[in-house]
């Protein structure tokens, strides 16, 4: 095995920990690898070990990587910010998008959706801490954004995701992770069918899980440290 894939059975030895420890099915949750500023062999090398579902931070390193990897069943999530004059990329390249956070890129992703590909599978990135990163839409607008968003055709609206600030420890990283859970449980109570919550990263997914979780993005704990920040 490379360190890529001894790396990637220690997280999802860690995910099924986690969720055997919160009273969840040991397979409750989905891992994303995250390999943003790695290269298409190290991409490769992960999906040897059985991992298909990647995702990517920045529009036109993905989209090289897409097309480099383009004879591997593999499914791509857009999970980094978007910019309008970047959605017709992601529309056309990626499986499912991490990151729409007001209708504007929503509505250009709805029409720039090729026809012959399938809905694109799209989470809401919510905001519940006000937290530096500005992205994301405050819990309170979130059920007009989604019935708004669930309304548009090519989309299909899953879930929610967050990046809340790194919080001091387990305990405090749980209350964020269940302030997000609190909005997705809203919505669903509201009528929206969604079934993916995405949060937690390489140093919360255990907080993270415990609140609730059913995907977890991680890059670090696979990949290995980046070589810039991100
Ligand atoms: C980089 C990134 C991750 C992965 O972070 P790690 O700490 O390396 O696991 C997850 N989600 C988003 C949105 C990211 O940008």
């Amino acid at each position: 095995m490379t360190m890529i894939q001894t790396q990637l059975q220690t997280v999802r030895d860690r995910i099924t920990a986690a969720c055997l420890a919160a009273g969840r099915a040991p397979d409750a949750v989905a891992l994303l690898a995250v390999s943003k500023t790695f290269d298409a062999p190290a991409v490769a090398e992960a999906h040897a070990a059985g991992q298909t579902a990647f995702g990517e931070n920045y529009i036109q390193e993905a989209v090289q990587k897409i097309t480099a990897l383009r004879h591997l069943p593999l499914q791509w999530h857009c999970i980094g910010p978007i910019q309008s004059n970047k959605t017709r990329l992601v529309a056309e390249h990626f499986d499912w998008v991490h990151t729409v956070d007001r209708l504007k890129v929503a509505q250009r992703l709805s029409e720039q959706r090729p026809a012959g590909l399938p809905p694109l599978q799209v989470c809401l990135q919510v905001n519940v801490d006000g937290g530096d990163t500005k992205s994301g839409v405050p819990p309170e607008a979130a059920l007009a954004l989604a019935r708004h968003v669930a309304a548009l055709p090519h989309l299909q609206l899953r879930g929610i995701m967050s990046i809340p600030e790194p919080a001091p420890d387990f305990v405090a990283a749980c209350v964020l992770f269940a302030r997000v859970k609190a909005v997705f449980d809203a919505l669903n109570a509201a009528g929206l069918a969604l079934d993916t919550l995405s949060m937690g990263m390489s140093a919360d997914m255990e907080a993270a899980i415990h609140a609730g979780s059913t995907l977890v993005r991680v890059g670090t704990a696979i990949f290995g440290g980046r070589p810039r920040p991100v």
